[in-house]
Parts: structure tokens; C-alpha cells; sequence
């Protein structure tokens, strides 16, 4: 099998590679695929949407498995276990689940990744502080291993390996068909907006102040200074009990949702945000109007809400062409407060505003390469511009060495592009590391599954 020679980036834009790019259309296809590799000494990594900002969907210079035409639901049981193929995106398991009356635990902030990525990288939603990460309600996975066979795995069977695949990257072999349990939800959230004045506040709210919430997350002014350094807007999201089902007009009658075209028309909108002006303008006026209405709940569907991304598709063309670097570290509870702190203060002190702050409440979890902890995260997204880029990328450096590891944080591999090898080793910890490497080794001895995000940060620890 031969495919295409493709120039594929991350989501974010930082990251390109040239690859030759396969799209196996069945699981024996991509067995064929991944076999055939192995024969012409090729590297190979599975790929879905490509949503991950940085690198870890590339592999420059050889294979690259598109995997989105495995896009087949299998099937639901009364129980809500579905079995489904690894191409499938979460929004379209989302509109097949929500007209049934569940819906997946949990879900990214888009809904266009596949359930692949979703495992590869052990995604979290806005309740990860209840429900923890996307692998924890996977129940069986399929994998394609480098001789072309396939390895059923779950905590039954094979279960450092399953652990292993969970958060690992598609270094370990390319899943292709999946079991993972459903929630009965209802289809509407009821969401209340509260301003707070400070990052203290926001901290208290987030941490259940307000009494329990199904989900919790926040917006952040990275532009406010002093006192109100950190005040943003928490939406506290509550299951609409007694409402099930959802209607088809509100997830669009194609399956879509509705206005998709006229939503992506409104890019150019965004074009305020280039400068520290604008997002510093857009941000106070967010914030006042958010302050007038504090505590005002509405009620809409699951997803408008859960796909906060998705609202304005592509929004990442208005910051072309050196595109959107996230940076998204993961702190424990303790020293949270302190650590986005100095954060927001750097990044106030480089003058590159980020665009987008978010903040959100975690657990941890059980995948052995885990970015999880009992505390918070907060992600900055930073606009990239040739002449900004060298300060901006010291100045994370700095933070990371100085402030975010020495605190026990972490990082999450799916967003980065720009962690070195020694931090990565610090965030993902030597021995879970050693451990991972080992299981790859086991079952990897050719070292064919790589990825640029692999020689960036992996193959040099395993070298070391
Ligand atoms: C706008 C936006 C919002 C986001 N919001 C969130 C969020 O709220 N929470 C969150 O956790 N993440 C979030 N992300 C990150 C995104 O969910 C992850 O990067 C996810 O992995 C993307 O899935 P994908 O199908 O695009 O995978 P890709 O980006 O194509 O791949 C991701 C990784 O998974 C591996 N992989 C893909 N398919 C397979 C397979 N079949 N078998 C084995 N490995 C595979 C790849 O090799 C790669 O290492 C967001 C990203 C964007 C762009």
C-alpha cells in the first residue's frame, strides 16, 4: 500500500512535516498497512483529526495512518456499552448517543476529534475533577501491533499494556476498534455564570464553594493587573434532570450543528485579538458585562456547551501564519494559586498577551504516562509571530524550570511543541517513563511507531 506525500502541521501551526499518508478504510486494511511498514523499514504512527497542537501526529519524512476512515458505531447495548472504530469523532458519537439519551463521560472542548486521539491522548473535559480522563471509560481496545496483528487489550488482559496506550501517543501500535461505556445524561445543561474578582475566588468557586456542579470551568482576563490579576467568569454547568433525549433540531438534521456555515464566516472577527490591545479591550468589556449579569443561569443544549471550541470553526485562521502556541500546565492544589500567579505576571511581562485563558479542575488518573494531579490546570493560548516567538518561548522555558516543575506540575503532551527532553522527563516522571519504554520495547522492538513528538522527547530519554 502506498499513499499520498502530504505537508501535515499540528492544530497550532508550529509544528510541520512531510509524510507519505495511508488511509486504511478497514481494520484488516490498516493491518496490511502497518505490516507493510515493517517490511520496507518504514516508521509509521496512526493519526486521526489531527487536533493536537504540536507534534505528536507527525512523522516527518515517512508514514503517517490517517486512521478517519475506520468511522464505523458498531454497536450500543442497553447497558450503554459501545463499540465503535477508532475514526469515529467524538461529536459524532455525541449525535448518535444524545438522540438515545447518553452521552460519553467525558468529551474535549471540540468535538472533532476521533476516538483515537481521544485514547492517544487521554483527553479531559470540564468534569475531570468528577469523572477523570477519556481512558478511564474505555472498557477494551484493539490494537494494531508492528508485525501487522492485533492485540486485545483492557485491565483484564494485557493490562500494563492497555494502561500504557491510554496517554501513549499511537508509540505503541494503532487502535482500531474500541469498547467504552456511555452516560445516561440528559440532553440540556443548566449553566450559571459568576464573575470573580480574582484568581483566589475563582480558585474557591472551582473548588465546590457554590455547592456541587456536573461541570466547572473558567475563563480568565489574562490582561487584569494587580488586585484583579486572574479575575474571570466560572460557568458552573448542571445536569438538567428530567429532560431526555435529544431533538434533532438541536444537533442540526444533517447531524451538524445548526448555522455551521454562517459560524464559520465569522473568523475575521477575531482579528481583534492580534494585538495586546485588543484582547486587553475584548477582555475588560467581557468581564464588566459578565460582572453586570453575575449569576444569571440559562439553559441550552449539552453541546453548544461542551463544544465551546467549536462555535467559530476554524478560529485559528485568524492568526495565521505563525499560528496558536498552547501552553496548559497541570499543578497540585497546593501551590496552584501561586504558580498561575507568576504565570499571568510573565506573561503580562513579555507583553504577548495570551488570547485565551482557561482554567479547570482535575484528579488524577491511572494511565501510567499521566499529566493528571489532584488540583488545577490552567492553559494559556499565545498568538505566535516571528519576532515574538524567541521571548515567548524563554520565557515558558523559565516558568517551567523555575516555577511549574519545582511546584510537582505537569504538562500534556497533546498541546505542547515546545517542552525539552529533561522537562518532559520531569513532568511525565523517569520511572513511569522507564516503565513506559520498556512496554514499548516488549512490543516495539523495531522502534517502527515513532513521531516527531517521539524523537523530540522520547527517543533521547531512552537513549540517556
Ligand atoms: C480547539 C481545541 C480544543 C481542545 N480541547 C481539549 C480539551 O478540552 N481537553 C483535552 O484533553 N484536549 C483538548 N484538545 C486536544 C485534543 O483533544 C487532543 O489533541 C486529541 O488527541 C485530538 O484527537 P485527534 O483525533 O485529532 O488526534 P491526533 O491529534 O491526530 O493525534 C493525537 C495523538 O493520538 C494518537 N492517535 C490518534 N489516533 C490513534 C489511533 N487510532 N491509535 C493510536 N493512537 C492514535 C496520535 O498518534 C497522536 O499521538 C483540544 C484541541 C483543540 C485544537
Amino acid at each position: 500500500m502506498t499513499g499520498q506525500q502530504v505537508q501535515l502541521g499540528g492544530w497550532g501551526m508550529m509544528a510541520h512535516s512531510r509524510a507519505e499518508v495511508l488511509q486504511p478504510d478497514s481494520v484488516s486494511a490498516a493491518q496490511l498497512a502497518v505490516s507493510d511498514a515493517g517490511r520496507r523499514r518504514r516508521t509509521a504512527i496512526p493519526r486521526g483529526s489531527g487536533f493536537s497542537y504540536g507534534d505528536a501526529a507527525l512523522n516527518g519524512n515517512s508514514l503517517v495512518l490517517d486512521t478517519r476512515r475506520l468511522s464505523r458505531i458498531i454497536g450500543l447495548d442497553g447497558q450503554g456499552l459501545v463499540e465503535v472504530e477508532a475514526g469515529v469523532t467524538i461529536g459524532d458519537l455525541c449525535r448518535f448517543a444524545t438522540r438515545r439519551g447518553w452521552w460519553p463521560p467525558v468529551v474535549p472542548g471540540t468535538g472533532r476529534p476521533t476516538l483515537g486521539g481521544c485514547v492517544g491522548a487521554n483527553v479531559h473535559g470540564k468534569n475531570a475533577y468528577i469523572v477523570g480522563t477519556f481512558g478511564e471509560h474505555v472498557q477494551e481496545l484493539d490494537l494494531v501491533l508492528p508485525d501487522g496483528s492485533l492485540l486485545t487489550c483492557s485491565e483484564e488482559r494485557e493490562p500494563d499494556v492497555f494502561r500504557a496506550v491510554i496517554g501513549g501517543y499511537g508509540l505503541l501500535g494503532v487502535i482500531v476498534r474500541m469498547r467504552m461505556r456511555l452516560e445516561r445524561q440528559p440532553s440540556r445543561l443548566m449553566v450559571e455564570e459568576i464573575a470573580a474578582p480574582h484568581l483566589t475566588s475563582i480558585m474557591h468557586i472551582l473548588s465546590g464553594s457554590l455547592g456541587p456542579s456536573d461541570h466547572a470551568v473558567a475563563w480568565i482576563d489574562a490582561c487584569a493587573q494587580g488586585e484583579g490579576r486572574g479575575r474571570g467568569i466560572v460557568q458552573l454547568a448542571r445536569n438538567l434532570n428530567g429532560d431526555s433525549g435529544g431533538s434533532d433540531r438541536e444537533v442540526g438534521r444533517s447531524g451538524r450543528r445548526p448555522f455551521t456555515r454562517l459560524r464559520s464566516a465569522l473568523w475575521p472577527l477575531l482579528l481583534i485579538l492580534r494585538t495586546n490591545q485588543g484582547v486587553g479591550a475584548l477582555n475588560s468589556a467581557r468581564y464588566e458585562l459578565a460582572a453586570l449579569n453575575s449569576g444569571r443561569t440559562s439553559i441550552g443544549p449539552r453541546e453548544r456547551y461542551q463544544f465551546f471550541h467549536d462555535f467559530i470553526p476554524d478560529w485559528r485562521r485568524a492568526f495565521r501564519p505563525g499560528g496558536v502556541l498552547q501552553y496548559q500546565m497541570f499543578v497540585p492544589k497546593e501551590c496552584a494559586n501561586e504558580v498561575f500567579l507568576a504565570c499571568l505576571e510573565a506573561a503580562q511581562e513579555i507583553k504577548q498577551a495570551p488570547i485565551l485563558a482557561v482554567l479547570k479542575r482535575h484528579r488524577t488518573d491511572p494511565a501510567l504516562l499521566s499529566y493528571g494531579v489532584d488540583g488545577y490546570s490552567l492553559s494559556l493560548d499565545f498568538p505566535v509571530t516571528s519576532t515574538g516567538l524567541p521571548s515567548l518561548r524563554d520565557a515558558l522555558h523559565r516558568l517551567t524550570d523555575e516555577v511549574v516543575l519545582p511546584a510537582g506540575g505537569r504538562f500534556y503532551l497533546a498541546k505542547d511543541s515546545i517542552l525539552t527532553p529533561d522537562q518532559a522527563g520531569r513532568s511525565l516522571g523517569l520511572d513511569a517513563l522507564g516503565q513506559f519504554l520498556a512496554i514499548k520495547r516488549r512490543i516495539d522492538p523495531g522502534t517502527l511507531f515513532q513521531s516527531d513528538l517521539y524523537r523530540r522527547l522520547f527517543a533521547p530519554l531512552a537513549l540517556g
